[in-house]
């Protein structure tokens, strides 16, 4: 009888058999409904064979095996244990986190029948046949298909209407892959879109790529704000479309992809894209999925976990911002969605495009030593768009009122006068960071986190921005009795609440992740925003990225110097690409752009870069001080990370498993240490540094050393491996 090995979503690195009487190595991919202790699991078939380890009396009968839609491609199960083995993380536990919720369950998922707003459309190989070669008697179909090649598009509705049997005769067609189907977008109306003829950096960009679009090559299309990054892209998915091609285009978590898809669909108003992003509802996320496993899908625009998707005919990956850090999933797997992206197209031999104004170090480092190819646009793409002119506000000499210095309320004030956009950016949501005691010095903590709570005055509420827990304001200080206590600081309610003060007749929007909450209060804002209702934009890191406001003149930054001297080396990295982000969002179209960063460290070499929008000066700076510390992208680092209830156990834990460790001279174990934010939801956390200079001898260890790691009693304590670590 043959014996099915399946991968199952349990924490232990692991495969477990079980009997089937009539599976073959067809199953291989297919999801199993097996038993498991005494409940009912779902996993996937990894293999079929003869043989086992087990006894036959312990081997347990297969419960089902689910044949309603297609196995996993082998090129996506390669992935999955490419990233089982490169993460250390159980390959049953990648697997599940990689899939669509429904496809996880003890269920056969239900295909729908196609909904009234589906459209479809004859593909490059429908458009090849000839009528003659349906048969005449086969009238319905005959005038089915006529009707396709005289439309570019066939709303399902239309179709019903020329007969009951034309769903059943399109079916056919998607199968034979004469016909793609694709949802009706919501703008149904298909406005002719204007495309721009492109730059000469443009130009030179997307005929280097597409000139190799048939091999393997990272690119870095490294190009300044507003320099046209997405058309470039535009023009790379256009070649890759017309070779029937499927294209995964990935970007941040963020807010980003509603406006991308609208660009997306009106230039290709009749391929096929699904949005795989986390907006989307259970039943909405396998649709698409299964819309991409079939080939039908053509565009697939994402965020990181859409790196999982299978495509049988992926022709180019693109991730743009690829230094943005929401790429990489900070807890469980801890996976590197741009990495994964990687290794995709090496797989698949086809180029992926890394795109940015501001690379990360480590992809800036490969551009530089020739792992990457490096295209850049150093110019704006629109005629006269220069970039902005920044400066700062010395705050050492203009001293600020609630945050605001008297020159930045002067360049408010003229800009208004201009009727043009503003922008007041403050990484920091809430009314105020702090709840303080002016008496005794007491401030709010969160009983949970290490962290302090944040004040929100709109709810009247102590917020923890770590753990969500919330609370009441108390009425008085809880440590002196003392009455006298108020909110220290500036986040954006108040910032919102000083410029209403300063400027009562402006129209003031603030935007951040308490504002955006409601359900397509994003696309509210934009409108707003692009229908100039508004006059001064306050907001956080959301407002940041990517977005195009043509009118948008001025932008003033407060509070930027926290992170100046931080002891994450990778800070002043991430600070610099999110003021070169918001400085960005200035003068994009004919408007000038002017940006004011209010400092008491206006001489900082980051300030100083950032003023003369040279991103390589800065780069080359913080590469020799990497260098010379020895840190990424010079060494590569794995962190063994464990939490527990108490710190003492958990500080043991990370010694038991140090003296485990027998790690070759080329890979340096440190000593534990507490997280920077030691306590967060209640536990207690620490962790152990590993790093080498050779990712090869690193991972080599790392894998022996996880198994030992894995034999140790843990009850207590929770622990993961974190490769290539973003965060301590
Ligand atoms: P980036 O992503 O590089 O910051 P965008 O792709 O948002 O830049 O482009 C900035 C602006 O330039 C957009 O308004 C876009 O429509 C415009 N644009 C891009 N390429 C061209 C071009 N070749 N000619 C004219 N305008 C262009
Ligand atoms: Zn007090
Ligand atoms: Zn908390």
């Amino acid at each position: 009888m043959p014996i099915i090995r399946v991968a199952l979503n349990v924490p232990v690195d692991t495969l477990f058999d079980y009997q089937s009487n009539d599976a073959t190595q067809l199953d291989i991919g297919l999801r199993a409904c097996v038993p498991f202790g005494k409940k009912r699991v779902t996993g996937i078939i990894i293999a079929v064979g003869s043989e086992t380890r087990i006894s036959v009396e312990k081997l347990k009968s297969v419960h089902c095996i689910f044949r309603e839609i297609e196995p996993l491609p082998a090129a996506l199960l390669d992935l999955f244990h490419f990233c089982s083995q490169y993460y250390h993380h159980p390959l049953g536990l990648v697997i599940m986190n990689g899939l669509p919720v429904k496809l996880r369950g003890n269920k056969p998922v239900k295909l729908k029948e196609p909904s009234n707003n589906v459209q479809f459309s004859l593909t490059e190989a429908g458009k090849q046949i000839d009528l003659s070669s349906i048969p005449a008697r086969q009238r319905v179909a005959r005038r089915l298909f006529t009707e396709l090649q005289h439309t570019t598009v066939l709303s399902n509705l239309q179709a019903k209407k020329i007969s009951p049997r034309a769903s059943k005769l399109l079916q056919e067609w998607i199968q034979l892959k004469w016909v793609s189907a694709m949802p009706i977008p919501a703008t149904a109306v298909t406005k002719a879109v204007k495309i721009p003829s492109l730059t000469a950096e443009q130009e030179i960009a997307v005929s280097a790529i597409t000139t190799d679009i048939k091999q393997f090559n990272t690119w870095l299309l490294h190009g300044v704000t507003g320099s046209g990054k997405t058309e470039v892209y535009l023009r790379i998915i256009e070649h890759v479309l017309a070779h029937g091609k499927q294209a995964l285009i990935l970007i941040p978590e963020i807010s980003l992809t509603p406006q991308l898809e609208t660009v997306f669909r009106a230039r290709f108003p009749t391929t096929h894209l699904v949005s795989l992003h986390s907006g989307l509802n259970d039943t909405e996320r396998l649709t698409g999925w299964l819309q991409a496993q079939r080939g039908q899908a053509r565009i697939i625009l994402g965020t990181r976990l859409a790196v999982f998707t299978p495509l049988p005919v992926l022709g180019l990956v693109i991730v743009d911002e690829e230094q943005d850090s929401s790429f990489k999933q900070q807890d469980g797997l801890r996976y590197s969605a741009r990495d994964l992206a990687i290794f995709r197209a090496k797989e698949n031999d086809i180029p992926v495009v890394l795109g940015s104004a501001t690379p990360s170090l480590e992809s800036y480092y490969n551009a530089l030593n020739g792992r990457y190819h490096s295209v850049r646009l150093l110019s704006r793409a629109i005629k006269n768009a220069a970039l902005p002119l920044i400066q700062c506000i010395d705050t050492r000499t203009n001293k600020t009122q609630e945050g605001l210095s008297e020159p930045l309320i002067k360049a408010l004030d003229k800009c208004l006068a201009e009727k043009h956009q503003s922008l007041v950016f403050i990484n920091r949501r809430g009314y105020a960071p702090a709840l303080l005691c002016k008496a005794c010095g007491w401030t709010a903590l969160c009983q949970r986190c290490s962290s302090r709570l944040v004040v929100h005055l709109r709810d009247k509420k102590l917020c923890c921005h770590h753990c969500g827990h919330r609370e009441n304001f108390p009425h008085a200080c809880p440590h002196c009795g003392n009455q006298d206590i108020a909110p220290f600081g500036q986040g954006t309610q108040r910032v919102e609440e000083t410029l209403a003060a300063h400027f009562p007749t402006a129209r003031i929007l603030r935007i951040d992740r308490d504002s955006i909450r409601r359900k397509n209060a994003w696309q509210d804002i934009l409108h707003a925003i692009h229908a100039q209702e508004v006059d001064i934009l306050v907001g956080t890191q959301l407002l940041a990225k990517g977005h195009d406001f043509p009118n948008l003149s001025l932008v003033g930054i407060l509070n930027a110097d926290s992170s100046l001297y931080s002891t994450d080396f990778r800070a002043s990295e991430r600070l610099f690409a999110q003021l070169m982000q918001v400085a960005g969002r200035a003068g994009r179209a004919s408007v000038a752009g002017h940006v004011l960063i209010q400092t008491e460290f206006p001489d900082h070499p980051l300030y100083h870069a950032l003023q003369k929008h040279d991103y390589d000066v800065l780069a080359q700076t913080l590469l020799e001080e990497r260098k010379t510390a020895g840190f990424p992208p010079f060494v590569y680092q794995a962190i063994l990370r464990a939490e527990a209830h108490n710190i003492a156990i958990v500080l043991d834990f990370l010694k038991q498993a140090a003296s485990l460790a027998n790690p070759p001279r080329s890979v340096e174990l440190f000593d534990p240490v507490p997280a920077q934010m030691l306590r967060l939801k209640g536990l207690e956390r620490a962790h152990l540094l590993i790093q080498s200079s050779s990712r090869r001898q690193l991972q080599a260890f790392m894998t022996e050393w996880y198994t030992r790691i894995d034999t140790l009693p843990a009850h207590k304590v929770r622990w993961v491996l974190d490769i290539d670590p973003l965060e301590f």
